[in-house]
């Protein structure tokens, strides 16, 4: 598993290469909020197939993630860097709290 610093560094290095615009909606991710935010690899898999982005690349907002999973997200869904930084906004997070 890579570090969680490592993380941090590949997200920066993804919005400065591919801007933190959603693929589905085309939202603008930090506008919002939702940027960065880190699910685990198997979630993000599920979500991305790495044939439609380079490895590692792309973001969507929490509601075009759900919407391409079909479910709503839980907290386990996301790496706790996430959760340690409070990198979501508050309602998102409260969401996935109750939920589970
Ligand atoms: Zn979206």
């Amino acid at each position: 598993m890579s570090s969680q610093l490592e993380l941090f560094d590949a997200l920066e290095y993804d919005a400065y290469r591919f801007g933190p615009y959603c693929l589905d909606c085309g939202v603008d991710t930090i506008e919002i909020g939702q940027y960065p935010y880190a699910v685990v690899d198997e979630v993000w898999h599920e979500a991305v197939p790495a044939s439609t982005v380079p490895a590692g690349t792309g973001m969507l907002c929490i509601p075009c993630l759900e919407k391409r999973i079909g479910r709503p997200l839980k907290r386990e869904d996301f790496e706790t860097i996430t959760w340690e930084r409070g990198w979501l906004p508050r309602d998102v997070r409260e969401r996935m709290w109750s939920a589970s």
